[in-house]
């Protein structure tokens, strides 16, 4: 951030995507990135904008899954704002993933300028660095051999034309050019598509063709005035795109390149995205199953360039850390070291969309929310708020942001069981109890007897009801862990299952008390 701010107080943060198909959460987090750095500019007194510009002039250079190959497949090497798009319900593939991303942003609070490739080179935007490497191309290929060790043919411009003839943009090879006319062969194989033969020319000025990569990375800083970028690490290798941009730049478009924000890219259940095997998640899938607010936490409680892996069978997990923070920034929760409560508020701060309440809010845990759908078919909110009530979480009335709220949890948590959530959390209340009776020793039964007197004889908070279990199998020499496995055969027919004392409480004090009598006589 020094090293930002070292360069004045006026920034403009760029981001981009290429356009290849559904956009995952690991595009998102360059603009998450980006909007990140807006903010803490804006915090010291700076001024910042954030861009993101769609790559949709690129060409397809896979079939991403699960959409159908057979079909999509004469479209390779051609460029996204030219392909139809496959779901009928846009003009183009570009237009269409675009949106989805877009409105992904929008839902994640980030609202970067958004700007088109394609209209970038119809508009004038690129024209000056595209005449200009025209006219420096034998400088660009010297530095691109230089820096990253390509080699280009003899007769080459960094300008890839769309073909007039078959369509592709990738299969193009610009051999020379005059005024803003430039003269193409389609003759390149680049595996996924092959020239057709035709030559051709093109007029610059119509955004029927691009800036090679690297050149037009370098244009773009350029043309926008770009002083910080975070991109994957990928691009930072010695001689990689970064590298050879900054070159670029420097000497051929007498720019500065931007400060670079490098970051390692977010693994999905341990594995590396790939949108062609259809390992990716989008930020829509995550959605579906918690706030974006907890995908932002995710991002922001680590630095950039540590390892992610985002693992969806552990969402509960993930929001209730968001949820403890959230509890350390409103001073309700605070952890032994200083430096990470510090650390956890700022990463909260960093990732609520808007305004923070004005106090805490009230919610449901999301393993409570996951045991109560399971307890309760068709659970109402009536239902939901009771349980709030008989577990001590409900102190003042609740806001209608959060009665929206624990709807939705509910909505989240059903949709995590039925797509994520691993078989250990998943339970059935046993309906006949006599099946498990015999699997009980003596202690247990005593001590199962002993805990459904404690239950009828007050109210208790899940605290205080979870010491009592300890201190009920403790006082008749049995280990908690046996105790804990005798109640949860009693209720679930299994030797594990959600903590017991809201379990106990969202099942209702009284039921479970009979149930643990009916086991032990
Ligand atoms: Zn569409
Ligand atoms: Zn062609």
């Amino acid at each position: 951030m020094e090293r930002v701010l070292s360069r004045g107080l006026k920034h403009t943060v760029e981001s981009g995507t290429s356009i290849s198909g559904p956009a995952h959460i690991g595009n998102a987090c360059d603009v998450l990135y980006a909007e990140a750095v807006c903010r803490e500019v804006r915090l010291r007194g700076g001024e910042a904008i954030s861009i993101w510009v769609a790559d949709d002039l690129d060409p397809l250079d896979s079939i991403p899954y699960p959409l159908p190959e057979d079909e999509l497949k004469k479209y390779l090497g051609k460029p996204y704002i030219n392909i139809p798009d496959p779901y009928r319900c846009c003009q183009s593939w570009a237009q269409h993933f675009t949106l989805e991303f877009v409105n992904s942003l929008e839902r994640m609070g980030l609202e970067p300028i958004v700007k088109s490739g394609y209209s970038m080179y119809r508009d004038g935007t690129y024209l000056p660095y595209i005449r200009l490497s025209l006219r420096e191309a034998d400088k660009i290929k010297e530095l691109l051999r230089r820096i990253s060790g390509m080699h280009k043919p003899r007769a080459w411009l960094p300008y890839m034309p769309i073909c007039a003839n078959c369509g592709n943009i990738a299969t193009t090879l610009a051999y020379g050019y005059e005024g803003d006319k430039v003269l193409y062969g389609c003759e390149l194989d680049v595996g996924y598509a092959k020239g057709c033969g035709y030559r051709g020319e093109v007029d610059v000025k119509l955004g029927q063709g691009k800036l090679q990569w690297r050149v037009e990375w370098a244009a773009r800083w350029s043309a926008f005035g770009v002083t910080v970028e975070p991109f994957g690490k990928e691009h930072a290798a010695a001689g990689g795109s970064y590298d050879t941009s900054s070159v670029i730049v420097r000497e051929v478009f007498k720019g500065e390149p931007p400060i670079p924000l490098i970051y390692e890219h977010v693994m999905i259940n341990g594995r590396k995205m790939s949108k062609s095997k259809g390992n990716i998640l989008t930020p829509r899938q995550w959605f579906e199953v918690a706030p974006p607010e907890t995908l932002r936490f995710f991002f922001f409680r680590v630095y950039p360039a540590k390892h992610k892996d985002l693992r969806m069978n552990e969402v509960p997990r993930l929001v209730e850390e968001f949820e403890r923070a959230e509890r350390i920034y409103y001073g309700v929760d605070e952890l032994v070291d200083e430096k990470v409560n510090v650390h956890l508020k700022r990463s909260y701060e960093l990732s609520i969309i808007g305004k923070p309440a004005p106090t805490l809010p009230i919610r449901l845990p999301y393993d409570l929310a996951v045991t109560l759908i399971q307890v309760y078919r068709d659970i109402t909110l009536e239902k939901v708020i009771d349980v709030l009530k008989r577990t001590g979480r409900l102190y003042r009335d609740l806001t209608a942001d959060e009665v929206e709220a624990l709807k939705l949890r509910l909505r989240q948590a059903e949709a995590w069981l039925k797509k994520y959530a691993p078989e250990t959390v998943k339970f059935k209340l046993l309906d006949d109890v006599s099946r498990v009776k015999n699997l009980l020793t003596d202690k247990q039964k005593e001590a199962l007897m002993k805990v459904a007197s404690i239950l009828k004889g007050g109210d208790w908070l899940p605290r205080e009801l979870n010491t009592k279990f300890f201190e009920v199998s403790r006082s008749l020499g049995l280990p908690p862990p046996s105790f804990f496995e005798a109640a949860y055969l009693t209720l679930i027919g299994a030797t594990s299952g959600p903590w017991l004392a809201n379990f106990v409480l969202a099942l209702g004090k009284d039921f479970v008390a009979k149930r643990f009598e009916e086991a032990a006589s």
